[in-house]
Formats: C-alpha cells, sequence, structure tokens
C-alpha cells in the first residue's frame, strides 16, 4: 500500500472499517474525496461529527433522537397502550413510512443471538420491562426481524411478559427469513402487523 500518499492510505483505512466498503470501494472513496473541494470535505467532516456528538437515545423508547424525548415519544396523540418492539431505529423508520401506526415503539438495538454472543443484557430488554411497569401499557407487538436471532429474541420477549398479564402479539411472517424489515415494502409491512397474533 505505499503506492499512495501516507494521507491516502489512512484515509482508505478508515472507509474500509465501514460496513459494506471493501478496499475497492475505500480507495475510490478516499480518492473522490482529496479531490473535492475543502469546503465541502469540511463541511462533510463537521456533519460527522456533529451527528456522533449530538444524536441519543431517546429516554422512552430508546430510538436514535436529537432530543431527550423522541417526537414519537413526545406526542400525545400516539396511542401509548400498545408498544411495538422492533431491533433498530431503522425499522422503527420502516413502519412509521406506513403512515398506519398509531402507537408508541421500543428499540431493542440488536437482537439476541448466543451464536455472536449477543446476551439479553446486550440490548435495550430491561429497558423494556420497566416501561412495562406502567398501567398504562396494554399490549406489545413485537416486531424483530423473522431472523433466527428475531424469532430468539421474540420468543424471550414473550416469556418475560406473559406473567404480566399484558398482551403479546407478534406481527405475521411473510416477511422474508433473515429479511431487514427495511426492504419490505409498505403493503406486506401492513399486512404483517394488521395479521398479527397472539402469543
Ligand atoms: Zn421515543
Amino acid at each position: 500500500m505505499d503506492l499512495y500518499s501516507g494521507y491516502i492510505n489512512k484515509l482508505i483505512e478508515q472507509f474500509s472499517s465501514l460496513p459494506g466498503i471493501g478496499n475497492k470501494s475505500a480507495q475510490r472513496l478516499a480518492f473522490h474525496m482529496v479531490n473535492m473541494p475543502k469546503e465541502q470535505v469540511e463541511y462533510f467532516a463537521k456533519t460527522i461529527v456533529e451527528a456522533r456528538n449530538n444524536v441519543c437515545y431517546c429516554e422512552e423508547c430508546y430510538t436514535l433522537t436529537d432530543n431527550k424525548i423522541c417526537p414519537i415519544c413526545a406526542n400525545t396523540k400516539r396511542d401509548h397502550s400498545t408498544i411495538m418492539v422492533v431491533e433498530n431505529t431503522r425499522d422503527l423508520a420502516a413502519y412509521e413510512k406506513t403512515g398506519k401506526y398509531k402507537g408508541i415503539y421500543h428499540v431493542l438495538h440488536g437482537a439476541i443471538s448466543p451464536m455472536l454472543g449477543v446476551g439479553p443484557s446486550d440490548i435495550k430488554l430491561k429497558e423494556l420491562i420497566t416501561r412495562l411497569q406502567s398501567d398504562e401499557v396494554q399490549e406489545v407487538i413485537i416486531a424483530t426481524n423473522s431472523s433466527l436471532e428475531g424469532e430468539t429474541t421474540a420468543m424471550y420477549i414473550s416469556k418475560l411478559i406473559k406473567p404480566t398479564g399484558i398482551k403479546v402479539t407478534r406481527i405475521a411472517s411473510g416477511v422474508p427469513v433473515g429479511g431487514d424489515l427495511e426492504y419490505i415494502d409498505e403493503v406486506t409491512l401492513l399486512r404483517a402487523l394488521e395479521g398479527r397474533t397472539e402469543l
């Protein structure tokens, strides 16, 4: 890699560390960046640092947000008695895009995976159980992915919640196995939501 300047090598290294960016793409991006106007590069760098410094977890649902409480949790018109449990903020966004779900969310930030060494305490599960102590909650809709990890997580959560007497439902399958919720069209998502069954 001594073919390039040390700075370019460092830049390639940083791009390569990102998910889905192989060495070739990293090189392309690095060369593109050193040829960009200086102001544009500075703005780009500033945007990354600002996002990292200012985005935080919503204190209620743990989605990524700019405020202490995200706009969905802060909205009194939403149905606060129904909580949909999703794996990440992108899944939340996918359901929000349908515009049909009126409840609130809980974002786990992952799924249980014994293979990858991700246990229940590595995701925001304790936080979900804490939220359920409020009398307001009447239904928990588990909308984790239909991957092995998503199903394991759904089963684990339902076992935890059942004794509390709160209704636990699971979105209908039909979402392809291992399929990321964010790539699924809105009609399929709505069908999965409407066809949810009690666990
Ligand atoms: Zn929230």
